[in-house]
């Protein structure tokens, strides 16, 4: 069976990932959230002054990118993915509404994805990799072989981070989530550089209305058929 690449994309709380580690659990592929790493640029910048009042100080964050070191350990006690930055284990707080409310500025930062798009690219030496985000398709892997566009509405999206925050302890209002939601979607679609849109080769799904069990058959059924 040939090794693929498989890019998963869409709006923000689509449960991407969600549906990107079954599958690579399922088949034994990597996976990489490159989502953890705009947080975890976003989460350098708020700890380091390099953000004040919404706005990004760009040269010394270009002065300082080269301090930013990224990876991804596999915690075998909580089976999870954890995301380390400079050594630190910042899975959860990467996750909070702080880090959230400002990801999408930091994200959409030239000089920032194209060092976030070279780490990616590095991790697909061998293939055999699933990878969610909002440029996956497009911009990371645009020869990816299997390639899915994710959709939900604001509301069911808001509604599943709120679950996911509360059940980590870490509740947030629902309607901070649901403005959050939105201001993402609306500021990752309108950005100039690797805006959010699907590839003209991906597969949409609207999984609004969907299990977690319906999805990730309905994705391992379309994977078998690409790697056949
Ligand atoms: O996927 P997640 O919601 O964790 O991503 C957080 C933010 O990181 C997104 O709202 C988006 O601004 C940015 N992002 C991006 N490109 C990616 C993945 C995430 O711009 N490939």
């Amino acid at each position: 069976m040939k090794r693929i690449i498989v890019a998963i994309d869409g709006f923000s709380s689509c449960g991407k990932s969600t549906m990107a580690k079954d599958l690579a659990k399922s088949v034994g592929y990597a996976y990489v959230d490159s989502g953890a790493m705009y947080r975890s640029v976003t989460l350098f910048c708020q700890r380091n002054g390099l953000i004040k009042e919404g706005v990004v100080d760009e040269t010394a964050l270009r002065e300082r990118i080269d301090d930013i070191h990224i990876e991804f350990k596999f915690n075998e006690e909580r089976q999870r993915n954890e995301t380390f930055l400079n050594g630190e284990n910042v899975e959860d707080e990467i996750r909070t509404l702080a880090v959230s409310s400002q990801v999408s500025i930091v994200s959409s930062i030239g000089f920032v994805r194209r060092a976030m798009v070279a780490l990616q690219q590095s991790y697909s030496k061998d293939k055999g990799i699933v990878m969610d985000g909002r440029d996956i398709g497009t911009v990371v892997f645009p020869d990816a072989e299997l390639k899915i566009f994710l959709t939900a509405s604001p509301e069911i999206r808001a509604q599943r981070r709120y679950d996911e925050l509360k059940q980590k302890g870490m509740e947030e209002p629902y309607e901070d989530i649901l403005e959050n939601v939105k201001q993402r979607d609306h500021l990752d679609m309108t950005r100039a550089e690797s805006p959010l849109r699907k590839a003209d080769d991906a597969i949409e799904l609207d999984n609004g209305e969907m299990t977690i069990e319906d999805q990730r058959r309905w994705l391992l059924d379309i994977f078998k058929e690409r790697v056949k």
